[in-house]
């Protein structure tokens, strides 16, 4: 098979499936936040409802601009919900508030994955910000000096081992939200659902995002296979 063919058929369908699965989660989230939640708390209220069933004192709840950028930050122990989750009263918002609160339980239990997720973050901004360069020279000159371009390919799979370790955190945060979200009754059997669709529309975001970088991973092992040929 030539170069050309795999890349199209390795990017085309990355490319196609991530367009998918962005669209299907867009439309879900805007469906799922027009279905309120019977006691008609917002994403804040469940948020700080689920750390305290958890016995969380120290994560504070912000409010941040944009859509989807709900995030739990260890490094501050803050909990960022964004505008359609904050304020909202919707089976879409409790599910993300919930998801982000399952972070911040995986940080207190000490979640082994999140851990090494965590000790991962350091590396791999280092190795974002210089894998585009190495890879740029070491395809240049793959054939005088081939460890750069090797060198690039390491710093590459160090970002990609991210995007998989990322994979086990999200799923399991999103598993505990699920769970503690009927066990406390904030969502019930005819909204109980749209919680777990909202949840794992999320999640093959972050599927697509790891085979992505996969495909990238092996793309430029390929070219250094060939180059040095
Ligand atoms: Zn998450």
């Amino acid at each position: 098979m030539s170069m050309s063919l795999l890349y199209w058929i390795l990017f085309g369908g990355v490319a196609i499936l991530s367009y998918i699965v962005q669209a299907s989660l867009q439309s879900k989230f805007a469906k799922y936040s027009r279905i309120g939640i019977a006691n008609g708390m917002t994403g804040a209220e469940v948020a700080q409802k689920m750390l305290n069933d958890h016995g969380i004192t120290n994560v504070k709840i912000t409010h941040v601009p944009g859509q989807l950028t709900d995030n739990f930050n260890p490094t501050n122990m803050t909990l960022n919900l964004s505008d359609s989750v904050y304020g909202t009263c919707s089976v879409a918002a409790a599910a993300v508030a919930a998801h982000e609160c399952g972070h911040a339980v995986q940080h207190a239990k000490g979640y082994a994955p999140l851990r090494l997720r965590s000790a991962l973050v350091p590396v791999v901004s280092f190795a974002s910000k210089a894998v585009t360069w190495v890879l740029l020279i070491g395809m240049l000159l793959i054939r005088i000096f081939p460890g750069i371009m090797l060198a690039g390919i390491i710093l590459f799979a160090l970002t990609a081992l991210f995007s998989l370790v990322t994979l086990p955190v999200e799923v399991n945060a999103s598993q505990r939200a699920v769970a503690w979200l009927q066990n406390a009754g904030i969502t019930d059997y005819s909204n109980h659902e749209y919680a777990c669709k909202a949840l794992k529309a999320a999640a093959y975001t972050y599927v697509v995002g790891a085979l992505s970088s996969l495909a990238t991973l092996v793309y430029y092992i390929l070219i250094f296979m060939g180059g040095r040929r």
